[in-house]
């Protein structure tokens, strides 16, 4: 009976795993299926030239050379580093 038990259970593990992995494929199978969305591929990370953080080039603010993460920080200006 023990041994019935066991066996269930390493049945039910190995049925877990498999659905774990195809879960994990599907996944990553609609991620490259994303990425290969015109418009929606990798972004190109800038960083800001105020505080310095990295952010999707489409998401912030260019002015002239510089990179900004947003308006405001436009408007603050580039940080002076020295
Ligand atoms: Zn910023």
């Amino acid at each position: 009976m023990r041994n019935l038990l066991i066996f269930l259970l390493a049945l039910w593990g190995i049925w877990w795993v498999r659905r774990a992995l195809k879960r994990a494929g599907d996944r990553r199978k609609a991620g490259g299926d994303q990425a290969a969305t015109p418009g929606r591929g990798v972004e190109h990370m800038v960083e800001c030239a105020h505080c310095g953080i990295h952010v999707p080039e489409t998401e912030g603010v260019r002015e002239g050379d510089r990179f900004f993460c947003s308006e405001a920080h436009r408007l603050a200006g580039p940080r002076k580093r020295d």
